[in-house]
C-alpha cells in the first residue's frame, strides 16, 4: 500500500478558491507542524520502505517556505508537484496550464535541490475529454497520479486515449462499496467518513483489479483543527451569509473524524509496511 500526501495550505487555498484573495501569506508554522506529525507517523508506522513517502506540494509553498521543501526532501521523501496554486485546472486554457506547471516545477526543484518528476492535479480536476492537458503534463513530468480508475485495463485504455508515450500513470482506485451507492475513494474526506471495513474492502478490490492500493491524505488531516481553519472574519469579504456558511462548512474537512483518521490508516497498513516513494516504484528501469 502506498501513502501519498497532497501537501497544501488549506487556509490559503480556501480563500483563493472563494475569491477572497489571489494569494497571501501561508500558514508556514502549521505546515511545519503537520510535516513533523506526518514524518513521525511514517517513521512509526511505515515499515522499512514506507518511512519515506511522496509529497505532492503546491508551488506556492516552495515560493514562501523553501526551507520546508528543502527539509522534506532532506528527510528522504520525494517532492512531487501539486500545481502552483490549488486551482481547478479543468477550465484553464492550455497556455495558463503550461505556465503554472512550469512555474510550480521550477520553484519546487529550486527549493528541493532535486528533480521533480511526479504530478497530481489539485482536487483531481483535469480536462480528460481531449488529450491537451495530459500532454502538457507529459511535457513537464515523468508520471501522473491525478486520476481514478476501476481497473488497470481502464487505466491503460485511458493512456491510449490521451496519446501518452512517456508519461506513466499511477492510478488511484475508486469504486462503489459492494457495487452500491456513490463511488468511494481511499483518501481525504472519503476515508474520514467511511468505516474501516469499507476502506479494507476497497484495498482488497484494488489489488484484485491490478491497481496498487494507494491512500492519499492532506496536512490538515494530521493537524489540530485550528491550524488550517479560516475564521469568519478572514472570510468577511464574502458578506455575512456566505462567510458564515463557509466557516461552518470547513468543519466537514477539518474536524469530523479527524482524530481517529490516523488510527484508521495505521490499521490499513499491511504487516510488511508501506511501499514508499512513488518515483522509486513507477520510474524504476
Ligand atoms: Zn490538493
Amino acid at each position: 500500500m502506498f501513502l501519498s500526501i497532497d501537501f497544501e495550505d488549506f487556509a490559503h487555498d480556501l480563500r483563493r478558491v472563494l475569491g477572497v484573495w489571489d494569494t497571501g501569506p501561508l500558514r508556514v508554522d502549521a505546515l511545519w507542524r503537520s510535516f513533523e506529525t506526518i514524518d513521525a507517523f511514517l517513521r512509526a508506522q511505515g515499515g522499512p520502505q514506507g518511512s519515506k513517502a511522496t509529497f505532492f506540494c503546491t508551488g506556492v509553498i516552495a515560493d514562501q517556505a523553501p526551507d520546508l521543501i528543502a527539509h522534506i526532501a532532506g528527510q528522504g521523501h520525494e517532492i512531487a508537484c501539486h500545481y502552483h496554486f490549488h486551482d481547478s485546472m479543468t477550465t484553464q486554457p492550455p497556455h495558463e496550464v503550461d505556465t503554472m506547471l512550469a512555474r510550480a516545477k521550477n520553484a519546487l526543484e529550486q527549493a528541493a535541490n532535486a528533480p521533480v518528476r511526479g504530478f497530481r492535479a489539485p482536487r483531481f480536476h483535469l480536462y480528460r475529454e481531449q488529450p491537451e492537458q495530459y500532454n502538457l503534463i507529459e511535457r513537464h513530468f515523468s508520471y501522473d497520479s491525478s486520476s481514478f480508475f476501476s481497473s488497470a485495463e481502464a487505466c491503460a485504455r485511458f493512456a491510449r486515449k490521451m496519446a501518452l508515450t512517456d508519461l506513466k500513470l499511477v492510478p488511484l482506485y475508486a469504486a462503489r462499496f459492494r457495487g452500491r451507492g456513490p463511488k468511494v475513494r481511499l483518501g481525504g474526506s472519503y476515508l474520514k467518513f467511511a468505516p474501516g471495513s469499507v476502506a479494507r474492502d476497497l484495498i482488497r478490490q484494488s489489488g484484485m483489479v491490478g491497481i496498487a492500493p494507494h491512500v492519499y491524505l492532506h496536512p490538515y488531516e494530521f493537524s489540530d483543527t485550528a491550524d488550517f481553519q479560516v475564521s469568519r472574519t478572514d472570510l468577511g469579504a464574502l458578506g455575512p451569509v456566505k462567510s458564515g456558511y463557509w466557516a461552518v462548512r470547513q468543519n466537514q474537512w477539518l474536524r469530523f473524524g479527524g482524530d481517529r483518521l490516523l488510527e484508521k490508516v495505521a490499521a490499513l497498513i499491511p504487516p510488511e509496511g508501506l511501499d514508499g516513494r512513488l518515483d522509486a516504484w513507477i520510474l524504476q528501469p
